[in-house]
C-alpha cells in the first residue's frame, strides 16, 4: 500500500493552521489544478486536485481534523468508507462553486449527476416510480372592472383542461391490463455508464419508456391514447375577494389539469387584469374622480352628488366660494383590501356654460359689474 501524504503538507500549511489559512490555500491549489486548466497533463491533475479535496475535507472539519491529528491517516478509516477518500464523501462543493462560479465547467453537473442524481442547481433527487403524475397548472387572466375589484365577485369563466376519460375510467388500457416496462424491466431507471474526471460512474435516471412507472400499459385506450386523460371544456365559478391589484393572482387549488392516468389535478392561477375606468383612477387603495359643479353652486355653496366607485351615492354639502380644483377627501370610501379601506378623492371643476340664455347673460353682466 502506497503511503499516504500528510493532509497539511499537501495543502503546504503548518499544522496549527486557521481555517482560513486552510480554506485560502486550498483555493489556491484547487485552481492550479483545476484538470481543465492542465490539458497537457490531465490525469496527474485529477489526481492532485482529488487529494488537496480530501485533505480540506480533513481539515476544513474540527472533528475530522481533531481526529487525524490525534491518530492520523488510520484514525479515519471509519469516516470513509474503507478508509479511501471518495468525491461521495466531499462535503464542500459549495466552496468550489463560490472560487470557480461558472468558470467551473461540467464539473458540477458530473459531480450532481453522479452522486446526488439531480441536477446542481436543486439537488433534488429524481422522482422515480411516480407513477401517477400530478396533472399540469392552468393559468388565466380574467379582466375585471373596478367595481367588481371593489366589491369582490363571483366570475363563471370557461377553459379547456384535461379531464378523465370516460371511455377507460382513466386507466389508459382497455383491459386494464398492464405489462412490466421492456426498457428498465420494471423498475423505472435506467443505467449508463459515465466517464467523468472523478472516474467512471453508473449514471441512473428516469427510464424513458414508462417515465419511471415500471409498467407499459398493454391496449391503449383509442380515445385517450393510453394517458387516461382527454381535453374537455367546463366551466367553473370563481370566487374573488375585494381588493385585489392588477396582476396578481389567486391559487386554486385542483382546479389544474388532471394527471395521467389518475394523478392528481394541478392548480389553477387566475391572474387580475384590472380594466381601465373613465370615471375612475386607482392609485393603491385610493380612488381619485372629478365633479363638475356650476358656478353658482361654488358661490353660494349647496349639495351635490357623488358616485363612488361601488356606485353608492354620497350627498355632499359645500360650502360656499369652493375653489376650482379643490381636492376633497372622503375617508374611508376608496378600495376595501383586507383590513384597510382607501379614501375617495373628488377635485371639483367648474361647469361654465357653454350658450348662456338670454337671462343669464344679464346676471353675468350684472356680475361683472360688481367685479365678479
Ligand atoms: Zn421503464
Ligand atoms: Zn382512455
Amino acid at each position: 500500500m502506497a503511503t499516504k501524504r500528510d493532509y497539511y503538507e499537501i495543502l503546504g500549511v503548518p499544522r496549527n493552521a486557521s481555517q482560513d489559512e486552510i480554506k485560502k490555500a486550498y483555493r489556491k491549489l484547487a485552481i492550479k489544478y483545476h484538470p481543465d486548466r492542465n490539458p497537457d497533463n490531465r490525469e496527474e491533475a485529477e489526481r492532485k486536485f482529488k487529494e488537496i479535496s480530501e485533505a480540506y475535507e480533513v481539515l476544513s472539519d474540527p472533528e475530522k481534523r481533531r481526529i487525524y491529528d490525534q491518530y492520523g491517516h488510520e484514525g479515519l478509516n471509519g469516516v470513509f468508507k474503507n478508509g479511501n477518500f471518495s468525491w461521495q464523501n466531499f462535503s464542500h462543493f459549495d466552496d468550489l462553486r463560490d472560487i470557480f462560479g461558472d468558470n467551473f465547467g461540467n464539473i458540477f453537473e458530473d459531480i450532481f449527476d453522479t452522486f446526488f442524481g439531480g441536477p446542481a442547481r436543486g439537488r433534488s433527487r429524481y422522482r422515480t416510480r411516480d407513477a401517477h403524475p400530478r396533472g399540469e397548472d392552468i393559468r388565466i387572466s380574467i379582466p375585471l372592472t373596478l367595481k367588481e375589484i371593489a366589491e369582490g365577485t363571483r366570475k363563471r369563466v370557461k377553459l379547456k383542461r384535461y379531464e378523465v376519460c370516460e371511455a377507460c375510467g382513466g386507466r389508459g388500457s382497455k383491459t386494464g391490463k398492464q405489462e412490466r416496462c421492456p426498457t428498465c424491466g420494471g423498475t423505472g431507471v435506467v443505467r449508463n455508464v459515465k466517464r467523468t474526471f472523478f472516474g467512471q460512474f453508473i449514471q441512473e435516471s428516469v427510464c424513458p419508456t414508462c417515465k419511471g412507472r415500471g409498467y407499459v400499459i398493454k391496449d391503449p385506450c383509442p380515445v385517450c391514447g393510453g394517458t387516461g386523460r382527454v381535453k374537455k371544456d367546463v366551466e367553473i365559478e370563481i370566487n374573488i375577494p375585494p381588493g385585489l391589484r392588477d396582476g396578481e393572482y389567486l391559487v386554486i387549488r385542483g382546479e389544474g389539469n388532471i394527471g395521467e392516468r389518475g394523478g392528481v389535478r394541478g392548480d389553477l392561477y387566475v391572474f387580475i387584469r384590472e380594466e381601465q375606468d373613465p370615471r375612475f383612477k386607482r392609485e393603491g387603495e385610493d380612488i381619485h374622480t372629478e365633479i363638475e359643479i356650476p358656478f353658482s353652486t361654488a358661490v353660494l355653496g349647496g349639495d351635490v352628488e357623488i358616485e363612488t366607485v361601488t356606485g353608492e351615492v354620497l350627498k355632499l354639502k359645500l360650502k360656499p366660494g369652493i375653489q376650482c380644483g379643490t381636492v376633497l377627501k372622503i375617508p374611508r370610501k376608496g378600495i376595501k383590501r383586507q383590513n384597510h379601506t382607501g379614501d375617495l378623492y373628488v377635485k371639483v371643476n367648474l361647469r361654465t356654460p357653454h350658450k348662456p340664455s338670454k337671462e343669464m347673460k344679464k346676471l353675468f353682466e350684472k356680475l361683472r359689474e360688481l367685479g365678479s
